[in-house]
């Protein structure tokens, strides 16, 4: 098993030993194995690294303070940590761009999160555990966005494959020539370099564990994944992320309020029928309950059906009463 480790501690010299590289911490347990392993590569081969994050706005405040206090630690070893603030906020994004950010619209990545690391080595904790896609789409190395002429020096490269995203990724480090093409590409095309790519769940919590690294403490409330407050590919635990953070929540419908004006102002065609920010917001959590449907709970409070639960009768100070005119 601590064969993996020692690949990634290999992966990273082996592709940054000379140049150096950017470290991408997201505020995530597998950003913070990354660092582990890239101080590890440091103590061994002398890797020169910086850690970045994208702030994106809407982090939960357990991880802000987390990275906070990742940045004053590693800072305190010498190590560069810049903490990346996007131009604009995802409250203005969304009015920007007139729609709420959605699965097939995720605009707020690429202007939040994926707007950095051209000209540079940048390293992700990206495993092919994490997801189908991520299996699919991601290597050892991954060129997202690759230039005509590296997807003509790859083609008929067996180490290398074109996703159906576009990009091209790498499968191993083996060969030399391989590793000569990302030396070659990386100032032109971005790259990412995944050296923990498969690492599988099971051993990367016994790494934490093994290696007693400290993680982001939402890990320590249940939660197995953290990322933004009311990411459309979060699916249906946006819920519990809106009631545990309900000025999250208000931010969002205030900012489709705004929306609505921008759209108006352009004179965009209303074909959802959107008349507020609320109701927007209901459009966007996929909220089934028709407009103004009640509900009864157990002990005959009645109020307007919800998503799951009605947030906001659980965190209003109503609860447990009958609703008035200002809950709605
Ligand atoms: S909300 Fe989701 S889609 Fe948007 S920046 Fe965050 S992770 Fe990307």
């Amino acid at each position: 098993m601590e064969r993996l480790e020692e690949n990634a501690i290999e992966i990273l010299n082996l592709l940054c030993g000379n140049s150096g590289c950017v470290i991408s911490d997201s505020g995530g347990k597998d950003s913070s194995v990354l660092k582990h392993i890239a101080l590890k590569c440091k103590e061994k081969y002398n890797l020169n690294f910086s850690i970045q994050h994208n702030h994106t706005t809407v982090d939960a405040p357990e991880t802000v303070y987390f990275v906070r206090e990742e940045k004053r630690k590693y800072e305190a070893m010498g190590i560069a940590f810049n903490i990346l603030y996007p131009q604009k906020t995802m409250w203005q994004l969304i009015v920007q761009h007139c729609t709420p950010p959605t699965r097939l619209m995720r605009y707020c990545c690429s202007d939040l999160k994926e707007y950095s690391g051209h000209g540079e080595k940048l390293v992700t904790g990206v495993r092919k555990a994490e997801s189908r896609n991520r299996e699919k789409n991601q290597g050892v190395v991954t060129f997202p966005r690759p230039k005509k002429e590296l997807k003509e020096k790859t083609k008929n490269n067996e180490n290398f494959a074109l996703t159906d995203k576009g990009g091209v990724i790498l499968f191993n480090l083996d060969n030399a020539d391989s590793r000569r093409i990302v030396e070659h590409c990386y100032r032109t095309s971005k790259v990412l370099i995944n050296p923990l790519i498969d690492w599988d769940d099971e051993f990367l919590w016994w790494y934490i564990k093994k290696e007693n690294i400290c993680i982001n403490p939402l890990y320590g409330c249940g939660q197995t994944r953290v990322g933004c407050i009311g990411c459309p590919m979060a699916g249906d635990r946006r819920w519990a992320e809106f009631e545990k953070y309900p000025k999250y929540r208000a931010a969002y419908i205030k900012a489709f309020e705004k929306m609505l004006i921008e759209r108006e102002k352009r004179g965009l065609e209303n074909k959802m029928k959107w008349t507020s920010g609320e109701k927007v917001f209901k459009w966007w959590m996929q909220d089934t309950n028709c407009d103004g449907q009640m509900r009864m709970d157990e002990y005959g409070n009645i109020f307007e059906e919800y998503g799951e639960e009605d947030v906001r009768f659980k965190n209003s100070r109503h609860a447990g009463n009958m609703p008035t005119a200002e809950m709605f």
